[in-house]
């Protein structure tokens, strides 16, 4: 399926020479995750300081790519459906993204989703979740 519901957020992500790094480390199926130095938070979307407490003094991690659903619906009326959600990072934050590969009615909040990465005609990769194998502990 092609991918290009990039939402605006992600085309503003894109267009940032600042985050080019985070593009960059798409390619190679990672999503860093900046995590302040100063208050310990991490934070969702990728930017140059801390949301929390404004510090610049980030460490950029490698997401454990799990997460899990906080809440998502079906795009019915686009051309080719899909579904777009926020979902609950392992490592805290929420973040707007799709799911793929799977139906509206296969999902469940609080499901457990891991990480994939989906080719953009911009030569990025967009991170993207699936359903994970294992069942919700
Ligand atoms: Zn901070």
């Amino acid at each position: 399926m092609s991918n290009e519901h990039f939402t605006l957020h992600t085309q503003a992500l894109a267009a940032n020479p600042d985050l080019a790094f985070f593009w960059e480390a798409t390619k190679k199926e990672v999503m860093l995750l900046p995590h302040c130095a100063d208050c310990g938070k991490t934070h969702w979307y990728p930017r140059l300081f801390c949301p929390f407490c404004f510090s610049s003094k980030l460490e950029w991690r490698e997401a454990s790519g799990k997460a899990k659903i906080y809440a998502a619906t079906m795009l019915s009326k686009a051309a080719e459906p899909y579904i777009v959600a926020y979902v609950e990072l392992a490592e805290g934050p929420l973040m707007l993204t799709n799911i793929v590969d799977c139906k509206l009615d296969d999902l469940q909040i609080g499901a457990p989703l891991t990480l994939t990465f989906s080719p953009m005609s911009s030569g990025h990769f967009l991170p993207v979740f699936r359903l994970s194998d294992t069942p919700a502990a």
